[in-house]
């Protein structure tokens, strides 16, 4: 089995990535196993820099090959704000309620054209000396008039889909695991974990 630490303390987030990047002779792990890592910094200006800034870091740190994830909200209006300070755009870091109320009265008035935004996810997977891969995916989408829904977390209940006109909040988990930026940007990492998969298992026969 190849082992791979999933860089955050977040439950929910290794469920979600380990369940989207299932892949035969890869075992995850959480960042919680280990000890003495101190926060992940997230300093980066762009979500590519802080997903192999977490990776490496965590690779250093733990010895085994890492993968970080860095994502957030884009809004063409706001000149691709909140961007990689998505989590606190209002101030304080996670108050999801207060980050959707300030992106929406920042587009008051503003008619469906103008409401355009974008869902992306930068996963980064690295080793100790190196970054091995890199995958982003992006999800097209605009801001709602107001919020809709109670499904998911962050941006969701203003982030609308326009194809089914309904917000992400609005949607299952199954559905939104089926076309989000992260699961877009897991499928286009599954080639390299499959392969490095593979070459660890030759390598041990
Ligand atoms: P991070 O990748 O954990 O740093 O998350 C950044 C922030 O981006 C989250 O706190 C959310 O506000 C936002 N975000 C990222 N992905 C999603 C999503 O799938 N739905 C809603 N908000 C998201």
């Amino acid at each position: 089995m190849l082992d791979i630490v999933i860089a955050t303390r977040n439950s929910h987030k290794v469920r979600e990535l380990s369940g989207l990047l299932r892949t035969p002779g890869i075992r995850w792990h959480s960042l919680e196993a280990f000890q003495g890592i101190g926060p992940l910094a997230e300093r980066g200006a762009t979500f590519r820099a802080n997903a192999v800034l977490k990776a490496r870091a965590v690779a250093k740190a733990t010895g085994c090959l890492a993968l970080a994830d860095d994502s957030g909200l884009e809004v063409d209006a706001l000149g691709g704000a909140p961007g990689v300070r998505s989590a606190r755009f209002a101030g304080r870091h996670g108050d999801d309620q207060a980050n959707n109320r300030k992106v929406l009265r920042l587009l008051r008035g503003l008619g469906p054209r103008a409401r355009g935004a974008r869902y992306r996810c930068v996963l980064a997977l690295a080793a100790p000396t190196r970054v091995l891969a890199v995958a982003e995916g992006q999800w097209a989408g605009r801001i709602a008039r107001a919020a809709a829904g109670r499904n998911g977390f962050g941006y969701d209940p203003i982030f609308e889909v326009p194809r089914v006109g309904k917000t992400v909040g609005q949607l299952s988990a199954r559905t939104k695991q089926r076309v989000s930026h992260r699961a877009l940007a897991a499928r286009r990492l599954r080639p390299m974990l499959a392969r490095l998969a593979r070459r660890s298992a030759t390598a041990r026969n």
